[in-house]
């Protein structure tokens, strides 16, 4: 039954599921979401895909965002090709990691099997698939690397590519691969997919030769509704001032528009929970000034670092009405570019458009790479727009004027023109180009020769190449790193210094979101709780003092919130560093530490109560350079978070010697204090001379 040639129409009806083993009956979800499926405008178009898909080596596919790409190509191909049955694998690549991971959880769903067994991902740092794996979702960035140790790719028998418009440097860099790795492997099929008009420009670079050669286009229909467009009359005086513009559209929307849920665009994280805190709070001043004509709404931001279970909140249902005769509920998602075109958010009627995204930004002349905000172009302005009127007819309020439009770039500016290029240059030579050679790869759109040449320049610096430009074993092995070259030539080079692992740790760091959790409210708070772990002189030293305190102090609830660290983000950042140090393993770099093992780090302002075992921390009035081992205090104060007032800093063996019934060790709770001061004893009894061991008996005769 495994292998039974039936069509894929035939076995989406049926009622058992041909990709487990043995096979499990389809369940009523199955049947419910393949109701869905089908009314994806792709769903009408599947017998035409199977015929070019098989007629075809290479397929560029072009369709509107939400037409289903994403979630049903990988499917129909897993269908037709049954790859599963021959031990290869279908590639579906993602510019984004979210787009990775929510697309592979919502197809595992959709193919009713369970992710990371028959679907899975593979993310940097994370891998969710299994050996019986054969549809995997993951970053172009990922298969580049997966290429540096495989060039031909042969697990694959199918490699999708996906949001190649959106022109990422990894992407690039697949397609210039793909391209040769096509013509010597003439059974490998190749899907490119796009979101924009830009397919023809696929289609000519993946054109092999010969007339006979070129890669049809497969068009998949969008949106049938209209969308209104709505400029400002005047451009905003104070650019800056668009994130307050954004929330007053968003909630006159809400006061006046029909029902619909709104898609607001910003550019970031911090931008986004904010505007999110004031939506929130304006409709709620709203909804008490008129209970009656306004209706409750759900705010929900999404973002690439946000928590995959939130994350999947923008997917849900606007709220209901309160009541009979009260106002529909509607839903906010306030995203980054991120919902453009990689996530496609069903029931939004207006999109609320400022015109600006973050960009990176390199200048070769400086070396500098920066995220600025920056305005859009219009190819992003359109797809922007297109996010509505998929379902029913839509508006879309621009921020901006028409003329101002008018006048955006046509697309936005491909990452490898504005990049730092020494990874890229890293992975090329890796995968066997010379460097002579690097200025003549067929690139979709050619790098300036000088920030080529400052990529290999950083490279030489760092010894990955030598003088006649070739990989050396260095440069082999930072390669390998799933790091920028300079960051992993670091975590190299680190053992020589003694302090691998403390490098390990910042390494890891700072590969993660940031840590730092400051909320609106409570702004004042969060700096005082920063300045507490802060290393003068050194942010790197305190995303170590950070991370050794987190792991310190895992057994405390509440741990990061009270700390305004984002829990989330340090759980990764040890994930991270396992993978690293288990690479470091692979080439047997040591793990060193600058500190003695039995001495616990310094600690960073973070305290517990002998006896009770109570949290606090140094007050920021604290004077002291540094932060001391053991401290005296005389006021412990609870502002919401619990402070140390006027501290000294003491020796533990005073303790022992001074208040020697206190500090009875026969009776002394179990926890911190009492391990570190039985080390402290163990220690003092192994060196003879000392007249501490004389101390502790005679503490225990008073006992
Ligand atoms: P495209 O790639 O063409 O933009 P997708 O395949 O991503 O389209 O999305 C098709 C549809 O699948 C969406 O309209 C949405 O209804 C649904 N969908 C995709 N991902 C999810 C998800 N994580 N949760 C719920 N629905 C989803
Ligand atoms: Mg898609």
């Amino acid at each position: 039954l495994y292998l039974l040639p039936l069509t894929p129409n035939v076995w989406q009806e049926h009622d058992l599921n041909p990709f487990t083993s043995p096979p499990t009956h389809h369940t009523a979800r199955y049947k419910e979401l393949l109701a869905s499926r089908k009314e994806l405008p792709i769903y009408a178009r599947m017998d035409d895909f199977f015929t070019v898909f098989h007629e075809n080596q290479i397929v560029i596919l072009a369709g509107e965002a939400g037409s289903g790409k994403t979630t049903q190509i990988p499917q129909f191909v897993a269908y037709s090709d049954l790859a599963h049955s021959r031990g290869k694998m279908i590639a579906c690549t993602q510019p984004r990691r979210i787009a990775a991971t929510s697309s592979a959880q919502r197809v595992a769903e959709e193919m009713d099997v369970e992710l990371g067994h028959q679907v899975g991902y593979s993310i940097r740092f994370e891998n969710k698939t299994t050996q019986g794996t054969f549809l995997k979702y993951m970053t172009d960035g990922m298969l580049l690397r997966e290429a540096m140790n495989d060039p031909n790719l042969r697990k694959y028998s199918t490699i999708i590519l996906d949001e190649v418009h959106e022109r990422t440097l990894a992407t690039d860099m697949l397609m210039g691969l793909l391209k040769s790795v096509a013509k010597r492997r003439a059974e490998l099929k190749i899907i490119v997919m796009s979101a924009t008009i830009s397919a023809h420009k696929f289609q000519k670079y993946f054109s092999l030769g010969s007339d006979t050669e070129v890669p049809p286009v497969f068009k998949v229909p969008g949106r049938t509704h209209p969308v209104e467009i709505v400029y400002t009359q005047d451009l905003m005086k104070e650019p800056e001032h668009y994130v307050d513009a954004a929330i007053r559209t968003v909630v006159a929307i809400h006061r006046a528009e029909h029902p619909g849920d709104i898609l607001l665009f910003l550019t970031g994280e911090e931008e986004i929970e904010m505007a999110c805190s004031k939506i929130r709070h304006k409709v709620k001043c709203l909804i008490d000034l008129y209970p009656s004509s306004v209706g409750p709404i759900v705010c929900t931001p999404l973002y690439s670092s946000l928590e995959p279970i939130q994350q999947q909140r923008a997917f849900d249902p606007a709220p209901p009405a309160r009541g009979p005769n009260h106002p529909p509920g509607r839903k906010v998602v306030v995203a980054t570019n991120i919902a453009e075109t990689s996530l496609t958010i069903d029931g939004i009627v207006y999109v609320v458009d400022p015109g600006f995204s973050k960009q990176k930004m390199y200048n070769p002349r400086t070396r500098g790479e920066s995220l600025l905000v920056q305005p859009i172009s219009k190819a992003s302005a359109q797809q922007r727009a297109g996010r509505t009127g998929r379902t029913q007819p839509g508006k879309c309020f621009r921020l901006y004027t028409e003329e101002y439009f008018m006048s955006l770039e046509e697309q936005t500016c491909p990452e490898i023109l504005r990049s730092n290029l020494s990874g890229m240059v890293l992975q090329l030579v890796k995968l066997g180009i010379q460097v002579k050679d690097l200025a003549r790869f067929d690139y979709v759109d050619t790098p300036t020769p000088e920030t080529l040449m400052r990529g290999i320049e950083s490279l030489t610096f760092l010894k990955a190449l030598d003088e006649d430009e070739n990989l050396t074993p260095l440069g082999s092995m930072i390669g390998e790193f799933p790091l920028d070259p300079q960051l992993a030539s670091l975590l190299v080079a680190s053992p020589q210094f003694k302090c691998s692992e403390e490098i390990l740790t910042i390494t890891s760091m700072l590969s993660v979101p940031r840590i730092w959790v400051r909320p609106v409210d409570q702004k004042k708070e969060a700096d005082q709780a920063k300045a507490l772990f802060t290393v003068r002189g050194s942010d790197h030293l305190t995303l170590l003092n950070v991370y050794n305190q987190y792991v310190q102090n895992k057994s405390v609830e509440d741990w990061p919130e009270t700390n305004f660290v984002s829990g989330r983000a340090l759980v990764e950042a040890e994930k991270v560093r396992a993978q690293l140090q288990q690479l470091m393993g692979r080439f047997e770099l040591e793990l060193i530490s600058i500190t003695d093992k039995n001495k616990s780090y310094q600690s960073g302002g973070g305290y517990v109560t002998v006896k009770e075992n109570h949290f606090a921390k140094l007050h920021p009035s604290y004077g002291g350079p540094e932060l001391p081992e053991w401290v005296l205090f005389n006021e412990f104060i609870i502002t919401g978070r619990s402070f140390l007032r006027t501290v000294s800093a003491v020796s533990p063996e005073w303790l022992l010697e001074i208040a020697p019934s206190y500090f009875n060790l026969r009776t002394f709770p179990d926890g911190k204090t009492r391990r570190a001061l039985e080390n402290l004893i163990e220690q003092k009894t192994a060196g003879s001379s000392n007249n501490f061991r004389s101390l502790y008996t005679m503490e225990d005769a008073v006992a």
